[in-house]
């Protein structure tokens, strides 16, 4: 087989959205499954809607997506030359005339057309008029009257056009500037690109774009027009329905693989599987099993793949993507063996990182700063509790090793020998231990801390309460 050469052609005229992320999804897949390239194409054309923050945000979300682009960016601004080349040779070929028709004449033969009850076009009036340049004329390329174009869309199946249903198109505008169908021929045709997966809003073009290939005795690409991501309500997706930019989903903490895996399904499928790493994924995708029905994007399956993902991850790679989000929460100088820990600790507890590191907190901060939940202090440490704080402390500080399975035994131990039930302990435990009656295992949270550590909680804890008791 041909080398496989894909591209990603975003317009940076906003951030990177949940449907464009799963367009390039797509692309790089079977760019990667083939071992062939993928290119990333910035068309900004448009000088008014095209901005740098959103070219720099674009490739920053593809780079933390993980989706490696071949080569450097191609953008269209930088590349007029290639356009007008193309425009230039239509035109000496036969297949394209200057138009002088005003924009207000144009306007008027579409309102005729739709009058009569026709699709709204260009009449085809300076078809054969031989016009040369001039000011206030654009290029058109000239449909062909009869015959179909026909071709196989890697998503929808095999599409029929009648080329009499299409007008005489604008390639290159009054203003020279050349309009999208033709520049993305021209690109696609200079980059190599064999298959073009994009949004299915765009598959009335592909006729059209056709046809230029055709004209210039180009080799045509492979389409794949992918449905548009609906809302779960069918409509237009939108931040209404939960979604979010890539930026965004970045910020609130998923994690790339996750979110990859979770666009690679929404359109794709591989018998019920639900998750796939990104390695699965490359070695599955290969363009088929793409379905033309939309997909609704759903938020709440979202959280629960990056759930999925956090949990079965290794700890080191975890502890590696929550660090951000520990360093926002104040912790800058937690090393990432100590995440690591809490992330095995945690890790069950969140869906996302940003909440995966807001419940290390307890655990991170010294013992006196450590925030008390009044009511679960109320509850717990009464006086009994303060009395197995006590003990435990004097059971703890001879556990050696203090390690997770140590200070188990101890604590089983103490219960055991004082005829007493876990439910009577383990509460008092836990709140002077996390400041409430949360977290993880008691035995790993002590590990986690450290003999020195729990000893302060717990005198900390007992403290506490006597102050509150003699307030009262
Ligand atoms: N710039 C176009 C868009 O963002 C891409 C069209 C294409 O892939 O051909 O919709």
């Amino acid at each position: 087989m041909p080398d496989i050469v894909t591209r990603f052609a975003p317009s940076p005229t906003g951030h990177l959205h949940i449907g464009g992320a799963r367009t390039a999804v797509f692309c790089w897949l079977l760019a990667r499954h083939f071992g062939g390239r993928f290119y990333l194409r910035i068309e900004d054309t448009d000088p008014l809607r095209s901005k740098q923050e959103y070219t720099d945000a674009i490739l920053a979300s593809m780079r933390w997506l993980g989706l490696d682009w071949d080569g450097p960016p191609v953008f269209q601004s930088r590349r007029a030359d290639l356009y007008d080349g193309l425009a230039d040779m239509l035109l000496a070929s036969g297949h394209a005339y200057w138009c002088g028709c005003t924009p207000e004449e144009v306007e008027a033969m579409r309102e005729i057309a739709r009058q009569n009850g026709a699709k709204p076009r260009y009449s085809g009036k300076c078809r054969e008029r031989r016009l040369g340049p001039g000011q206030g004329r654009c290029l058109r390329l000239k449909i062909p009257l009869t015959g179909k174009i026909v071709f196989d869309d890697m998503v929808k199946g095999r599409i029929v056009v009648d080329a009499g249903e299409l007008d005489d198109m604008v390639i290159r505008r009054a203003d020279g500037m050349p309009t999208y169908n033709l520049a993305v021929v021209a690109d696609d045709n200079d980059m190599g690109v064999t298959h073009v997966i994009r949004g299915d809003d765009h598959v009335s073009n592909t006729p059209r774009q056709i046809l230029i290939y055709q004209a210039l005795g180009l080799p045509v690409p492979r389409f794949g027009h992918v449905p548009m991501i609906l809302g779960h309500d069918r409509r237009k997706l939108s931040k209404r329905h939960g979604a979010r930019s890539v930026i965004e989903y970045q910020r609130d903490g998923l994690l790339p693989q996750a979110l990859v895996s979770y666009l690679a399904r929404l359109g794709w499928s591989r018998g019920n599987q639900e998750l796939f790493t990104p390695e699965e994924l490359v070695r599955y995708f290969d363009g088929g099993n793409l379905n033309p029905a939309a997909a609704a994007f759903d938020p709440a399956k979202l959280e629960w793949t990056n759930a999925r993902f956090m949990r079965s991850m290794p700890p080191d790679d975890l502890a590696r993507h929550v660090a951000p989000f520990a360093r926002d929460a104040g912790f800058v100088d937690t090393p990432e063996e100590r995440l690591a820990e809490l992330c095995v600790l945690f890790r069950e507890r969140a869906t996302d990182l940003r909440a995966l590191a807001q419940c290390f907190r307890p655990l991170l901060v010294p013992a006196a700063e450590l925030a008390v939940h009044e009511k679960d202090a109320a509850r717990h440490l009464t006086d009994e509790g303060k009395n197995h704080l006590r003990a435990l402390a004097a059971v703890f500080r001879s556990c050696d090793p203090f390690d997770a399975e140590t200070v188990n035994a101890a604590l089983d131990a103490y219960v055991a020998d004082n005829s007493l039930t876990f439910k009577q302990v383990a509460p008092p435990l836990r709140t002077a231990l996390m400041g409430f009656m949360g977290g993880s295992h008691l035995n790993d949270t002590m590990a986690f801390l450290g003999r020195e550590e729990t000893l302060a909680r717990l005198r900390r804890a007992t403290e506490f309460a006597d102050e509150k008791k003699s307030q009262s």
